[in-house]
């Protein structure tokens, strides 16, 4: 182990046994639970939470470095769609801007394009297409490569708006926001007509945008109304509409399309 090394793990150990410390004195029960699971090198969402609350980068870093949480796997608070979603909401709310910077990162591009390779590994090794049967991968391709960029990646950046504190004698930030542009990860030109929120409605065509459910497993409801024709005086003018079976919200232009639904 050379000197760098040496200090990174020293690092990681102090801030595991101040956090430790903190938690503690927030309750005993907590301090219990976290010392379990970092003795046997458990680093999960309630490790990180706990990590950012406290703003301990390097416990954050040991356990997305080596790989020993999945960010993309379902958080146990239900209010956000992953862990990675959820660690940053905290490091957001904390104002742990390394972390969130750290975060931010490691859900950048080259991510993306990991993510995709070991999709794509998975697809293949699982080589009984039964398996893979309804699984449904979204597709958007690029105009100007015309690679599906669910594939190849796609990159949103974000701004950040700072200004100077007198309070702080540094930059503060003021704002930060997602920028609109969109851009093709293979051929790194802005995709038009196209924003991230349209992009993840692609992911989840499957799925009822309202309750979520996978409409080919609970199905489509076909709605006919008939409206009242007051120069035929009778009923006539049938309009289709289309539902989930299961929450009956409608469902959308696009997932008519995907569906192949004909009016
Ligand atoms: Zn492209
Ligand atoms: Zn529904």
């Amino acid at each position: 182990m050379n000197s760098k090394e040496n200090n990174s793990s020293k690092n990681l150990e102090d801030s595991i046994e101040k956090l430790s410390k903190n938690l503690y004195l927030e309750s005993p029960d907590l301090w219990i639970e976290f010392s379990g699971k970092v003795n046997d090198n458990i680093f999960d969402e309630m490790v990180l939470f706990f990590a950012i609350k406290y703003n301990y980068k390097s416990i954050v870093e040991h356990a997305i470095s080596n790989n020993l949480i999945d960010l993309n796997a379902p958080s146990r608070n239900n209010d956000y769609p992953n862990i990675k979603e959820h660690l940053i909401f905290i490091a957001k709310q904390n104002k742990s801007l390394d972390i969130l910077n750290y975060l931010e990162a490691s859900s950048s591009c080259n991510n993306i394009d990991k993510d995709t390779i070991v999709k794509k590994i998975d697809d293949s090794t699982s080589n009984s297409n039964a398996n893979k049967g309804n699984k449904y991968f979204p597709r958007y391709l690029c105009d100007h490569c015309n690679h599906n960029i669910f594939e190849s990646g796609y990159r949103v950046s974000e701004s950040i708006e700072y200004k100077y504190s007198l309070e702080n004698d540094k930059p503060i930030e003021v704002s930060r926001k997602l920028s609109n542009l969109v851009v093709c990860c293979n051929c790194n030109k802005d995709l038009k007509d196209i924003s991230i929120e349209s992009l993840n409605e692609l992911c989840s065509i499957q799925n009822c945008t309202n309750c979520g459910s996978n409409l080919t497993v609970v199905g489509i409801t076909d709605k006919s109304k008939m409206s009242f024709d007051n120069n035929l005086g009778k009923f006539s003018n049938i309009s289709k509409s289309y539902h989930c079976s299961k929450c009956d919200s409608k469902i959308s232009e696009k997932q008519r399309e995907f569906f192949n639904i004909v009016r």
